[in-house]
């Protein structure tokens, strides 16, 4: 038996989103820059999968921009706002928490000479509304703060974030990847002016995704070709992929608040049972503002990565982080931030569960885990020296 939990980093296409997007590869394959029957045909599917996925989020159907995926949506969002608005400012807020892509696109624009501050967060890996409020400057121009964290799960009060922006004339974007599926998303009750999102991520293909630019921002394109998608991302529409995409919101969109209360039931029963049945263990991130699907747990005196090999071995998928930078020996920026020290943030492992896990996975890591933790504290020089000190 296997049991996989990580789906932030990957999460199977749905079948019923496989079998909408077959007829787009060999019957459907019009490009919709074309003037035949095919290409009207391309058109009105690429135009009747826009306006689905813009009810998604509350967004009108022309401000949503098809991309690649959640990397080149947030490109797109940083680096095209920023540059099409040098002449108001040159200042940029992030948080500490935000995906790596977030970072390196923020040192990126450093380079280029802008200013970014990064916002540090509290134990739990939330920002604060004031001090955010109090590191704006007449030069601030975006503000990109991430819905939810990927890592260790805390949700962000994107609202008030939006709020305060929107008084202060100031862009606002959020990165909602981590979110979409889970949280409701609403860019117009948020005031979100520009919203990654990604397909993969609501059980859809990879290679797609979407930015949502609300009207009236004024924005560069990153990829400049034939002029698709309003001049915003040129090349011919991954026309396969939009309706798969569109496909998995229409699913997520009827089976979202049915599938959110059965993993928040799996995600209690797991925290509770690993906090209570393993010793020296602790919650990373939010106890109550926390995304259904996440379960971020520290062992004392422990190497992440080992009890992650040892898993394994049990048919058990965990993650130690974020998986874009999982093969770096770097502790994972997030749990830094938090106020973790290098070694305890090593010593932590991530569940996130999805749309196909079981109450049988669950049971399975609460049976497995504490005897694997047991077997290498024994063998741990850091565990026996703590044991020694208490
Ligand atoms: N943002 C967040 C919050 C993510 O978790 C990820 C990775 N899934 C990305 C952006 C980048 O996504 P992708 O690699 O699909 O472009």
């Amino acid at each position: 038996m296997s049991s996989y939990l990580d789906y932030q980093s990957s999460k199977p296409v749905d079948p019923r989103v496989i079998e909408a997007m077959l007829p787009y590869f060999h019957e459907h394959f019009g490009n919709p820059s074309s003037l035949h029957g095919e290409g009207d045909e391309a058109t009105k599917v690429l135009e009747d999968c826009r306006q689905t996925i813009a009810g998604f989020i509350n967004a009108e159907p022309d401000e949503i921009i098809f991309t690649s995926g959640a990397t080149e949506s947030n490109t797109v969002a940083l680096i095209g706002y920023a540059s099409r608005n040098r002449d108001k400012g040159d200042h940029i807020i992030i948080s500490e928490v935000e995906h790596i892509s977030i970072h390196n696109i923020a040192k990126y624009l450093e380079k280029d000479g802008f200013k970014v501050s990064r916002l540090p967060v509290d134990q739990y890996g939330k920002i604060n509304v004031q001090k955010l409020a109090s590191r704006i400057t007449p030069q601030t121009i975006l503000i990109s703060i991430g819905y939810a964290s990927n890592e260790i799960g805390t949700i962000q009060p994107i609202a008030e974030v939006g709020a305060l922006a929107r008084e202060k004339g100031i862009a606002f974007h959020s990165d909602a990847v981590a979110a979409e599926g889970l949280i409701p998303l609403d860019v117009k009750k948020d005031q979100i002016d520009l919203l990654t999102i990604s397909s993969n991520d609501i059980y859809g293909p990879k290679g797609i995704g979407v930015l949502y630019v609300r009207k009236g921002m004024r924005v560069n394109p990153v990829i400049i070709g034939g002029g698709q998608e309003r001049g915003l991302r040129s090349g011919t529409e991954n026309i396969a992929g939009i309706v798969g995409m569109s496909k998995a919101v229409e699913i997520m969109r009827k089976e979202m608040t049915e599938e959110v209360k059965r993993l928040t039931g799996y995600r209690d029963t797991l925290i509770k049972n690993l906090l209570a049945r393993i010793p020296k263990s602790h919650l990373n991130g939010h106890p109550i503002d926390r995304l259904a699907n996440n379960a971020h747990v520290r062992f004392e005196a422990i190497e992440g990565e080992s009890l992650i090999l040892a898993l394994r071995d049990e048919g058990v998928s965990a993650a130690t982080g974020s998986a874009c930078s999982s093969k770096t020996l770097e502790p994972s920026h997030t749990l830094i931030s938090t106020g973790l020290l290098h070694e305890e943030a090593h010593g932590s492992l991530e569940f996130t569960l999805g749309r196909f896990n079981t109450e049988a996975d669950v049971d399975r890591v609460i049976e497995v885990l504490p005897p694997i933790v047991e077997r290498l504290r024994k063998l741990s020089p850091l565990y026996k020296a703590e044991e020694m000190a208490t």
